[in-house]
Parts: structure tokens; sequence; C-alpha cells
């Protein structure tokens, strides 16, 4: 059987001429890794990774497009129209240095060898364009049971490059694998190693983990194993930070320790929440905000904490929003408010944070009414406050100044005064008028607007 289903059939058919130039200038070619991997579990495949006899240079004079990304570890990416393909030379790893990196690379002539160096059975499978597969390790067995497994014994492999803990613990937790008993007491007897591993490369483990089907497995095995309280950004809980600032002169306490410690928290302070986390779609931003509130961290905490995990500025901003948006909602008290007021504070509170963070403010709530997360009483209630919500939010008009029917330039003009900081103040009130829907978004009606509040204002200086 020859053909793939999980692959965009154009990537594929790219992929297949990258092997077919590859085999015809007498070199051996294979697909390998995440994407073999993925098709025999019937997961959608991102990219085509491929193996190879050929050197680097050899590769390179093989295509018109490429990009010498990784040449020392022998990585040559192939471009071919808007797809890129990583051809690597079979390699084979000697000695590591930092519990990460190989102090050298050596090219081999057999892919078995190159499967060697890899980390889990299952990655190590290669493909060849009639569809054989070489799994020396049992790859297909393993997946069929749904084990993880090292390649060879896997302290030593935990060992050479610590990483593969967290990658363990990211595979066993997105695919629902059990870690075999090796795997697993060498992650024990391993874990402190994890201590030399860049954060971002932990980071973006995690990140896959939590933006996968299941990450409350994932978050479990992290706190049965304790791994992470060994991340470079360590962890301690409070309390002991404060204690160690002391000891340590006075050194301020990181706060990543502090989110660390938190997600290693066997009893989370809102299980419930947790709970919503694989109801809403995978992204960072809406995983995050409601990861880090049922840890109960706080919105002005939230941006920080996640740029010091060297989370992108933009994803950190963004869920620290989404958590002060409900902080701000919730300060509130909906439950106390007759609908007009509450109407005025859903507007108010949308036009402050943007239409984005409210819209995703309201996928958390759908997804914590759907796990009940407001017990039996107030469910109901909550349940309505949302959909009326829901529906102010589709009918705001107007969300950002430069949708406004007037521009500041056609205020000064019709006020006759100099600008200064009322024009700025003016013109949000404006916005907050029209998407309240006390004026509509006219250019006319709102000039008139403005040319009563300018008298009134004149009218008060002369007084
Ligand atoms: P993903 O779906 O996240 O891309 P992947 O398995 O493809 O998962 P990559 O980081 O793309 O992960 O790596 C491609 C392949 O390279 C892996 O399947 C594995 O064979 C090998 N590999 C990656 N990282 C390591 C590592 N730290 N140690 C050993 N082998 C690794
Ligand atoms: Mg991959």
């Amino acid at each position: 059987m020859n053909h793939w289903n999980q692959v965009d059939p154009l990537m594929l058919h790219q992929g297949e001429n990258v092997l077919r130039t590859l085999l015809a200038a007498g070199h051996q070619a294979f697909f390998v890794g995440g994407c073999v991997r993925d098709e025999l579990m019937g997961q959608p495949v991102h990219d085509l990774d491929i193996a190879t006899s050929a050197k680097p240079e050899e590769v390179i004079a093989l295509f018109e497009r490429t990009v010498p990304t990784g040449i020392q570890h022998g990585t040559i990416t192939v471009l071919m129209d808007k797809f890129a393909y990583e051809v690597t030379t079979f390699r084979k790893e000697s000695e590591y240095e930092d519990h990460r990196h190989p102090l050298s690379v050596e090219f081999v002539d057999a892919v078995a060898e190159d499967l060697r160096r890899r980390d889990f059975t299952m990655n190590a499978i290669a493909r060849e364009l009639d569809g054989t597969l070489t799994d020396p390790f049992g790859g297909q067995s393993d997946i069929g049971r749904r084990i993880l497994r090292c390649v060879g014994v896997a302290e030593e492999r935990f060992d050479e490059d610590a990483l593969r803990m967290m990658r363990a613990v990211r595979f066993a937790s997105t695919f629902g694998f059990r870690p075999v008993k090796s795997l697993w007491a060498a992650l024990l007897a391993g874990r402190d190693k994890l201590s030399y591993i860049a954060m971002e490369r932990v980071r973006v483990e995690l990140e896959k983990m939590v933006l996968g089907p299941d990450p409350l497995r994932g978050l479990a095995l992290l706190q049965r194993s304790g791994l992470l309280q060994y991340a470079k950004a360590a962890l301690l809980p409070k309390e002991e930070a404060s204690e160690a600032e002391g000891k340590d002169g006075g050194r301020a306490y990181d706060e990543t320790k502090v989110l660390a410690w938190r997600l290693l928290h066997r009893n989370p302070p809102r299980p419930e929440w947790l709970t919503a986390l694989p109801l809403l779609p995978p992204d960072p931003v809406l995983r995050w905000s409601l990861l880090l509130q049922s840890l109960e961290v706080p919105g002005e905490e939230v941006s920080r904490l996640l740029k010091n995990w060297t989370f992108p500025n933009q994803i950190a901003e963004e869920t620290a929003a989404i958590v002060r948006f409900d902080e701000a909602w919730e300060a509130t008290k909906p439950e106390l408010l007759e609908e007009q007021a509450l109407r005025r504070k859903w507007i108010h509170l949308q036009i402050e944070f943007g239409r984005d963070i409210a819209q995703g403010w309201l996928r958390r709530q759908f997804a914590l009414l759907q796990v009940s997360a407001y017990g039996d009483m107030t469910e109901q209630e909550e349940a309505e406050r949302m959909s009326v919500a829901l529906k102010w939010h589709q009918e705001v008009p107007v969300h950002t100044l430069s949708e406004l029917a007037v521009s500041g330039r056609d205020v000064l003009e019709i006020s006759g005064r100099s600008g200064g900081p009322w024009l700025g103040e003016l013109m949000k009130r404006l916005l907050l008028h029209v998407a309240l829907g006390e004026l509509p978004n006219e250019r006319q009606a709102i000039l008139e607007y403005v040319e009563s509040v300018v008298e009134e204002d004149g009218d008060k200086r002369a007084d």
C-alpha cells in the first residue's frame, strides 16, 4: 500500500519529487520522523522531513532553491513552490556536551544507523517512495500499543539530551501514549538535567502540550514527575522563595519559579476551570489565559510571567488582556446589575479591550459553561447573561476610532479650537456614544453633537 491520507496532496507531490531527484542521482532517500509517525497514527501531517545518504553539498547542487538552515548538522532546506523540506544527511551523533549538544556529528551510510540517534521508537521509522518502512526499533508496534519508548537505553538518551524528557511528556500528552516503565524511571532519575536546557525549548514543548487534545494529561505527568521544577526558570513556592532571597544576598525571586510551582501543584485553586481547557480551540492566548487563571495568577502578573517564560510578546500581552478583561467584568458584579447597566459595562469593556479580546473571553466563558464551572444554582443565570453579552458583542457598530464616520481633523475644524488633550478625550467619548447606540455613526449627526458639546464648553468657560 502506498498512499498517504494525512498529507496535503501538493506538498506530498513536491516532496516525492525531492526524493525522486535524490534517488535519480544515485543517493538513498526516505521520509522520516514526525511525518511517518503521524501518517501511521492517522494524524494530520504538517511537514515532510527527508533523510538521505547525499552530503549537504550534493543536496545543494541538486536543487535550484536551497537554504543551508543547519548545514553543520547536515540539514539543508529545499524549497519547492511554497513548500519547504528539511533534507538531512544520515548521521550519528557522538558524545554530547551540556546534556543537549552533540560535540560532533558524523555522516553515515545507512538509514538504520541514522534512525538510531532519534529519540523515540515512533519517531525512528523511515518510509520509502514505494511505501516500504524501515522500522528497526519496533515503532509501529509501539504506536499500535500506544506506548512511548526511547530508542536504546532511556537513561543514556536523556543524559545525552535532556530536552527529550520534555518531549516525552509532550508526546505522551498529545497522543495519549503510556511511557514504558524504563522511560519513566529514567525521567525521574534524570529530571534535574532539565536545568541545562534553554527555557525557550522547554516552553515550546509545554506550548505544544497545552495546545494538544489532552493538556490535563500532560499537566498530570508534569506533576507526577516534578520535571518542571528543574527547568532553567526553576521553581520555588513563594514563601520558600522569599526565604531564599534572604539567604541569597537579597536576589529578587524569580516569578517564573512561582509559575512552575503553580503548574505543578496537585490541587489547583480552580480545578473546574482546568477541565474546560480541552474544550477551547487550540489557541495559545485562550488556553494559557484559562490555565493561568485556574492557578489564580492575577492579570497584572500574567504578561511579565509569560515573557519570562520566553513567550512572544504579543501572546503574553493578549493573554494578560483576557485575564484583565475577566477581572474587570467580575469586578462590576454582573449578577447585581440590571440589564441596561450591564450592557453599558459590557460595551465599555469591549471598547477598552477591543473586539478580539472580548470575543476570546466569550469563547472561554461558553467553554466554562459547558463544564458547569458555575455550580447548578447560578448556571442558568450565567448562561443567560452570556447569551445577552454575545448579542451586545455582535451589535456594537464600531470598535476603533478609525471606524468612526468622522476623523479627529473633522472635529478640530468644526470646533474652531486648537488641538490638545481634549480632542483625544472627545474622540473617545464619541466612540463610546456610537458604540452604545446613543449616536448614529453618521458624519452629520456626530458633527452636530460635537458642535453642541463645544458650545456648552464655551458657555462654561464664559461663566
Ligand atoms: P512535531 O510534530 O512536533 O514536529 P517531530 O517528531 O516531527 O514532532 P521535530 O522536532 O520536528 O519533531 O523533529 C523531527 C524528528 O527529529 C523527530 O521525529 C525525531 O526523529 C528527531 N528528533 C527531534 N528532536 C530530537 C531530539 N531532541 N533527540 C533525538 N531525536 C530528535
Ligand atoms: Mg516535525
